[in-house]
């Protein structure tokens, strides 16, 4: 069996280290939105009746914003989908 240089042995590590995070990061896509959507579905959520500003909560479903909102699956409460502006 042929053997390794130590150089080829860490980049070939390094190499599937990286696959590992990108594959990891991927997954985690899944559930999180990113910073721009966060930010838009907070500031429709601050325009909205519902929402209570100080705790942070929607008053139709109850939720944390700060949390809901970050959560790729997650969508408005009110079952026309639209959500309610002032
Ligand atoms: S009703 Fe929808 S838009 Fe309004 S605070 Fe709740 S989740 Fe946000």
């Amino acid at each position: 069996m042929r053997k390794l240089s130590n150089d080829v042995w860490i980049s070939t590590t390094k190499n599937l280290l990286k696959k590992r995070e990108k594959k990891k990061r991927i997954k985690m896509n899944r559930f999180f939105v990113p910073d721009n959507v966060y930010k838009d579905r907070i500031e429709i959520c601050k325009g909205c009746v519902f929402y209570f500003k100080p705790t942070g909560t929607c008053k139709d479903c109850g939720c944390f914003m700060k949390i809901k909102a970050r959560l790729a699956p997650m969508a408005c409460s009110q079952k026309n989908g639209i959500r309610q502006l002032k």
